[in-house]
């Protein structure tokens, strides 16, 4: 690499973020989070691989910001406190460019995540990212895919389908739409907004949540698994956008929101008396049974990497 390791870290992965929970970030080796008395760690990981995530030709700023949202949406659905985050990066090579818009992406999702970047590993190889992210939150005081009970009402944030929509038209010239409905849909496939402040805003009060981001479907099915009961949809309930409405025939439009992945929204149980928060829909409830139903829908799936 032209440059070495050392200065690659120094210039584009130092000073990202910031917290009062970090005692010590990037540059030694290991960094160090300090936690209020009485709270716990939520810790995950996501990796995204070149050419199974993201196209090798992708915008470097676009990769590194939907990894981190991918990640940092792990943390929404578990309703913590973001503060701080990893990235392993293996790199074919070290090229200027590419590494600066790489890092206004990190930097950028940083802002809104207000997550900074504590440390992570740089190696050469095929290009993949690994973001792993710490947050906290109050000793037992987290959601769960397994709280939901028979009764509870099933809800959504946002709308769904507009990232699948949006992948579909990324390098299309001609859609047909408005330009504001065609930038809307690109972005929310480029640029997810993992939903931090709604998942700590629903701790304490949803009794399950999970976010969406294999499909509805598919991530109602985990949350009806792991919380022992069945979920019943009502797929005329299921909020849509005015841009992917504007896009596709109702037949498609139902398809990618049931089935598309990449929302990034929360799917949550509420007990009767919670009141709904703002930008959240009921799409249906949870029954006594098990798994998903949804009239007029049979085949109940999403994205499963190994499905064949
Ligand atoms: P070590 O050899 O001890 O593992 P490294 O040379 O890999 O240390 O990393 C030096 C410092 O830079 C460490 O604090 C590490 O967390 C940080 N670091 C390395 N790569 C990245 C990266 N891609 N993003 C953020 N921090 C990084
Ligand atoms: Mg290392």
């Amino acid at each position: 690499m032209a440059l070495g390791e050392f200065d690659l870290i120094e210039r584009y992965f130092s000073q990202i973020g910031e917290s009062p929970s970090v005692r010590i970030g990037v540059g030694d080796d290991a960094a160090v989070l300090e936690l209020p008395e009485g709270h716990v760690h939520l810790i995950s990981t996501d990796t995204a691989v070149s050419g199974v995530h993201f196209l090798p030709d992708s915008q470097p700023d676009v990769i590194a910001y939907r990894a981190i949202m991918a990640a940092a949406s792990d943390l929404a659905a578990m309703g913590a406190k973001p503060e701080g985050m990893l990235l392993a990066l293996t790199l074919p090579e070290a090229n200027a460019d590419w590494l600066a818009s790489f890092a206004d992406g990190i930097r950028s999702a940083s802002e809104l995540t207000l997550l900074p970047l504590i440390g992570g590993d740089t190696t050469r190889g095929p290009l993949t990212i690994t973001v792993t992210v710490m947050g906290s939150a109050p000793i037992g005081c987290y959601l769960t895919r397994s709280g939901a009970r028979p009764g509870d009402r099933l809800c959504v944030s946002g709308t769904l389908g507009d990232a699948a929509a949006g992948l579909a038209i990324l390098d299309r010239a001609d859609t047909g739409i408005a330009s504001a409905h065609v930038a809307f849909l690109k972005s929310r496939f480029n640029q997810p907004m993992a939903r931090l402040a709604l998942g700590r805003k629903l701790n304490g009060v949803a009794t399950s949540a999970i976010d969406v981001s294999d499909g509805l479907l598919v991530d109602a099915g985990q949350l009806a698994r792991s919380s022992g009961v069945g979920v019943i949809i009502d797929r005329e309930a299921v909020p849509l956008s005015v841009a992917l409405r504007a896009y596709a025939d109702p037949a498609q439009t139902m398809e990618w929101a049931l089935r598309g992945g990449d929302d990034y929204e929360l799917l949550f149980t509420l007990p009767d008396q919670a009141e709904m928060p703002d930008d959240c829909t009921e799409i249906g409830r949870v029954s006594s049974g098990v798994g998903v139903r949804c009239d007029g829908v049979e085949k109940l799936t999403g994205y499963d990497h190994f499905e064949r």
